[in-house]
C-alpha cells in the first residue's frame, strides 16, 4: 500500500518512503523514536505564558520589528495540511497614522509539544512579520532565528503524520 502522507507532500519521495516503514515498524518506530529525541514537553501552559514566551523570542531576534500585540493558543484552528498557526495584521488608522496590530494564532496541540515544536510554530509565525510569503527570504528568517528550524518542522510533521494516523498523543499533560 501507497500510503498518502498529506504532512510530507513537499518532500522527497525516498524520505516519505522511510517515514512509510516508520509508520509500519510499530514499536521501533515513528512514534518512539520522536520520544527518545523529544523526551519532555514544554511549560507553557496558558495565552499569557505564550505571549511572554513569543514576545522573547521576538525582542532577541527581531527587535525591529513591530511588536506583537496578541498570541493565544486557538482550539478551532484544525491543524489542517499547512495550517499550523495563523498570523494575522489589521492595519487601522490611529490618531491619522496607520498602525498594524499583529496577533498570533498557535494550535492549540501546540500545548502539548516539546519546547522545540513550539518554537518552531512561534518562529514561524514572528518571521511573518517580516516576510508575508513562504519564500526563500522568509526560511532564511526562520533559520535564523533558530539554527534547527528545518529539522524541527520536519519532526513536527512527522508527529502531525503520527496522530492523523490514529495514533495517541506522545507528550499529554501528566
Ligand atoms: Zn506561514
Amino acid at each position: 500500500m501507497h500510503r498518502d502522507l498529506p504532512y510530507l507532500r513537499a518532500y522527497p519521495e525516498a524520505l516519505q518512503e522511510q517515514v512509510r516503514t516508520l509508520l509500519r515498524d510499530g514499536a521501533n518506530g515513528l512514534a518512539p523514536m520522536l520520544q527518545r529525541k523529544y523526551p519532555q514537553a514544554h511549560a507553557v501552559r496558558t495565552d499569557k505564558a505564550l505571549y511572554h514566551y513569543t514576545t522573547e523570542l521576538k525582542n532577541r531576534h527581531l527587535r525591529n520589528a513591530d511588536a506583537v500585540n496578541k498570541v493565544l493558543f486557538d482550539s478551532k484552528i484544525h491543524v489542517v495540511r499547512n495550517a499550523l498557526g495563523l498570523h494575522t495584521s489589521i492595519s487601522r488608522v490611529q490618531g491619522g497614522k496607520l498602525a498594524a496590530k499583529h496577533e498570533i494564532r498557535v494550535a492549540a496541540m501546540f500545548k502539548q509539544v516539546p519546547d522545540e515544536f513550539l518554537r518552531m510554530i512561534v518562529v514561524h509565525e514572528l518571521a511573518h512579520l517580516r516576510e508575508r510569503e513562504h519564500n526563500k527570504a522568509f526560511y532564511q528568517l526562520c533559520a535564523y532565528m533558530e539554527p534547527n528550524y528545518h529539522q524541527y518542522e520536519f519532526d513536527v510533521r512527522l508527529y502531525l503524520t503520527h496522530l492523523e494516523g490514529a495514533g495517541a498523543r506522545l507528550w499529554a499533560a501528566a
